[in-house]
C-alpha cells in the first residue's frame, strides 16, 4: 500500500496499525523501516540518518548509445567508498546512466530542494568527467535517499516488544543487509532458528550518537573531509 502511512502502531492484543484511512490488525508484525524506526519510538538517539545522492540522465538515443560503446548493463563501485557510483541501465525506460554521490548527516530525516540543486552540480561534474562524449546529455530525474547508519555498523534485527520484530539498519548495503535482516526477522517471528540469527540476536545494540547538533555537524565536517580525500573517485 503507497501513499499509506502507518501512523500509530499499538498492541491492543493483537498489533493494530493505522493509518490515514484505516487500520490492519496483525498477531506479528516485522518492522522494516530502516531509520525510520525512531518515528515509532525505538532506539532514539542510537540511528544516524544519511542521505546519498542520484541523478539519471534522460533516455539515450541510438546514436549516443553508439557513441558511449560497451555493454548495455553493468554498474561500477568507487575504489574510495566517498566517491561516485555509475550505473548504466537499459530495459523498461530506456538506456540511461545512473551518476551517485555525496552523503549528508541529517538527524531531520528530511532535507529541501536547495540541498539536491547543490548535489546536482556534483552529479553533473561527476557525468561530465566520466562521460565527455556524452557532452549535452542531461539528466531527468534527481533524488536523495535515507540510509540509516549506526556508529558501532551493527543492524537492529530481533524482537523489540511481543510479536513486534525488527529488520532495520541496513548501514547502506540494504540490498545484502536489508534482504538477509528480512529474511532473519521472518524466521525470528516464526520461531526457526539459524547460526546466521543467533548471530544476529547476539549482536550489540547501536551505540549511542552524541547530542544532534553536536553529531550534526561532527558527522558532516568528518564526511566533507572524506569527500575531499576521495579526489578523482569523486
Ligand atoms: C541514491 C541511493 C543509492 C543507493 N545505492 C545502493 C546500492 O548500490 N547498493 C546497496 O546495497 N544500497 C544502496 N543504497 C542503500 C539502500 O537503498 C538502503 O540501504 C536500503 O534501501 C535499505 O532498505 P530498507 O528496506 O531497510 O529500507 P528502505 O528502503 O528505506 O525502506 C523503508 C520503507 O519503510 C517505509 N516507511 C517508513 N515509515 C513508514 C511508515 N510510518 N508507514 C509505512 N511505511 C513506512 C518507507 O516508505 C520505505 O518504503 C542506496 C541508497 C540511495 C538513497
Amino acid at each position: 500500500h503507497e501513499n499509506s502511512p502507518v501512523i500509530s502502531l499499538e498492541r491492543k492484543g493483537d498489533w493494530v496499525a493505522r493509518t490515514p484511512k484505516g487500520q490492519v490488525t496483525a498477531p506479528r508484525v516485522i518492522m522494516a523501516v530502516n531509520g525510520h524506526l525512531n518515528s515509532f519510538g525505538y532506539m532514539q538517539g542510537q540511528l544516524m540518518h544519511v542521505f546519498t545522492y542520484a541523478s539519471m540522465t534522460r533516455v539515450l538515443s541510438e546514436d549516443e548509445i553508439a557513441r558511449l560503446g560497451g555493454r548495455r548493463i553493468w554498474g561500477l563501485t568507487p575504489a574510495d567508498p566517498m566517491g561516485t557510483t555509475v550505473r548504466r541501465i537499459s530495459g523498461t525506460g530506456g538506456d540511461r546512466i545512473v551518476i551517485r554521490n555525496r552523503f549528508t548527516f541529517d538527524p531531520k530525516m528530511e532535507v529541501d530542494a536547495r540541498r539536491i540543486a547543490r548535489v546536482a552540480r556534483d552529479h553533473d561534474r561527476a557525468f561530465a568527467a566520466r562521460f565527455p562524449q556524452l557532452n549535452g546529455v542531461e539528466m531527468e530525474h534527481r533524488w536523495g535517499g535515507r540510509l540509516c547508519l549506526s556508529r558501532n555498523g551493527v543492524q537492529v534485527i530481533g524482537e523489540l516488544d511481543v510479536g513486534l520484530y525488527s529488520a532495520c539498519c541496513q548501514n547502506g548495503l540494504g540490498t545484502a543487509k536489508g534482504t538477509l535482516a528480512g529474511g532473519l526477522a521472518a524466521d525470528l517471528s516464526l520461531g526457526i532458528t539459524s547460526p546466521a540469527l543467533e548471530r544476529a540476536l547476539a549482536a550489540d545494540s547501536p551505540s549511542r550518537l552524541p547530542p544532534s547538533p553536536i553529531a550534526q555537524i561532527g558527522a558532516n565536517m568528518h564526511i566533507r573531509l572524506a569527500e575531499m580525500r576521495a579526489g578523482k573517485e569523486l
